[in-house]
């Protein structure tokens, strides 16, 4: 056994702990990466948001490389989706928090991605090590985490001991457990993925070739991600009482799915499923909605899907989890120098990250409500019900608590959430009719507003520096971000 002491140990180098520990090294941190696969590795998750790209990408100094991995640029998203028969695209380029050229993201290969953000953190100072699994938790003293024990590819064991513990190991290890409270699942966003690649898949009429389609059908929704100009990534989210018919023979479930969506049976008429390689399984994830009820314990932080998930229908996986990457980063880089007070500079990182885990929540409720399909039991469960009242307003309570108290202007949570849905399905219609797809009303509903503005914020700081504005905290009495972008400070108004 070896002993070794560190200032940040980060347990996973996923994008939310490659984030963070490339953040912390570039304050001259002592940073340790502990990865239990060799990088290039598969993941899911492979539609980005611009916030991302633009804003912590940029600040991690990899947007040239970004460029120049030739990954496709995505433009926005094409929808199959609510009361009209026909798809209706939404890009971001009429975003006002993101217009211009940063009004993009990238469809990406994780395995490429992934690895581009480990190899920047190595760059950037932080000591990385793959095929290092983590085992367990080191309890220190006074309730605090005083670091991990890992074993390595060698299957030797380790200790390291850090000031702090950084769980971003995803939605697999049990290391978030020791944070304590416990890890609740989302009855609402109950699902099941099954997904495979395809060679040879039709593209969306230029210039949206490069976007996802989403495509709503009686058993689910389709995912159609272009990874190139020939390969596709394609899954089915379907209700999860379907498991077992689809562990049987998932090449047969999947071309049954397929069969029973027009739309995406279309797009693969001409495809080839691939059966070898990173791509050749069909793979299956289930129950991926939940949030830890603590994200922090003194020495020990979550961030990315080990703290929260919220179902993919919109992306948001990759940007949650490089901006909690970002937010915790701050707050250790703070808690280090000697500038604030742990539990101040903790709980601005946790308010912060379910302030932006809720605002996606309520939007995806929204999204998913403005779908109707009377016949269908995967659209009735996803209807704004009495039977998932008390979650979903728990979940917006938890919003309410930490964002403005717009929420107490409706007299009830669901009476609410079916407004701003019914508002978003109108701004969807207005746009599709249009003559000119005109986009704006899209961007002027609450749920869209609200979902786009944090992420704007990111892209405005990484892409100005010190020259952005002064900003002012989210919460009361809260902090706001240093001029560097890398740590907290207090807010002193001019
Ligand atoms: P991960 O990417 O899971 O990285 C965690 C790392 O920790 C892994 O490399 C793992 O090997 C390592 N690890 C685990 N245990 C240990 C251990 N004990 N010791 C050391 N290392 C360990 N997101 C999007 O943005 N766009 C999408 O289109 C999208 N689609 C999705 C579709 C589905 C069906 C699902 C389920 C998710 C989707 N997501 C999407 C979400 C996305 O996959 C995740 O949110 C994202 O990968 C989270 O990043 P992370 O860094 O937190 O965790």
């Amino acid at each position: 056994m070896t002993f070794e002491e560190f200032d940040v140990v980060v347990v996973g180098g996923g994008p939310a702990g490659s984030t963070l520990a490339a953040l912390t090294a570039m304050r001259g941190h002592n940073v340790l990466v502990l990865e239990k696969e060799h990088f290039p590795r598969y993941q899911i998750g492979e539609s980005l948001l611009p916030s991302t790209v633009h804003g912590i990408c940029r600040l991690l100094g990899l947007t040239e490389e970004l460029a120049e991995a030739g990954f496709p640029v995505k433009r926005g998203g094409t929808f199959r989706w609510g009361a009209r028969p026909e798809p209706w695209t939404f890009s971001f380029s009429v975003s006002p928090h993101i217009s211009g050229p940063t009004s993009f993201a990238y469809q990406v290969e994780r395995s490429r991605f992934d690895e581009l953000m480990l190899k920047n953190a190595r760059r950037k100072g932080a000591e990385v090590r793959e095929g290092c699994a983590v085992t367990a938790l080191i309890e220190g003293e006074e309730g605090r985490a005083a670091g991990v024990r890992y074993t390595d590819a060698d299957g030797a064991e380790h200790e390291v001991r850090a000031q702090f513990v950084v769980d971003a190991s995803g939605n697999r290890s049990r290391l978030y457990s020791k944070v304590g409270g416990e890890r609740k699942y989302s009855d609402f966003f109950r699902s099941l993925a099954l997904f495979g690649y395809f060679e040879g898949g039709k593209r969306l009429p230029a210039p949206n070739s490069g976007n996802i389609l989403s495509v709503a059908f009686d058993s689910g929704w389709f995912w159609y991600i272009p990874l190139s100009p020939t390969l596709t990534s394609v899954g089915a989210v379907v209700r999860r009482e379907m498991a077992e018919k689809i562990q049987g023979d998932r090449e047969k479930a999947l071309a049954a799915l397929i069969a029973e969506c027009p739309l995406i049976s279309e797009y693969l008429a001409d495809a080839t499923r691939v059966t070898s390689g990173q791509y050749g399984e069909l793979r299956i994830r289930k129950d991926y909605s939940y949030h830890q009820t603590s994200f922090w314990r003194p020495g020990m932080i979550l961030i990315g899907d080990a703290a929260c998930f919220v179902d993919p229908v919109f992306s948001s996986g990759v940007h949650l989890a490089t901006y909690s990457g970002l937010l915790a980063a701050r707050s250790i880089n703070s808690v280090l120098s000697g500038d604030l007070d742990e539990k101040v500079a903790l709980t601005e990182y946790e308010a912060r990250y379910r302030r932006e885990y809720g605002v996606f929540y309520e939007f995806l409720v929204s999204f998913y409500e403005m779908h109707r399909d009377e016949d269908s039991y995967f659209w009735q469960a996803k209807k704004v019900t009495r039977n998932n009242h008390t979650e979903i307003e728990s979940f917006v309570d938890l919003v309410g608590g930490v964002s403005s108290g717009e929420q107490v202007l409706t007299s009830s949570t669901t009476g609410r959430l079916r407004s701003r849905s019914a508002e978003f399905a109108a701004a969807v219609e207005e746009v599709a009719v249009s003559d000119d797809g005109n986009m704006v009303p899209m961007f002027k509903s609450t749920v869209v507003k609200q979902v786009m503005a944090e992420g704007g914020q990111v892209q405005m700081r990484a892409m100005l520096g010190e020259d952005a504005e002064p900003e002012v905290p989210l919460f009361p009495g809260g902090l706001v971000a240093s001029p560097d972008g890398l740590s907290w400070l207090p807010y002193r108004p001019a």
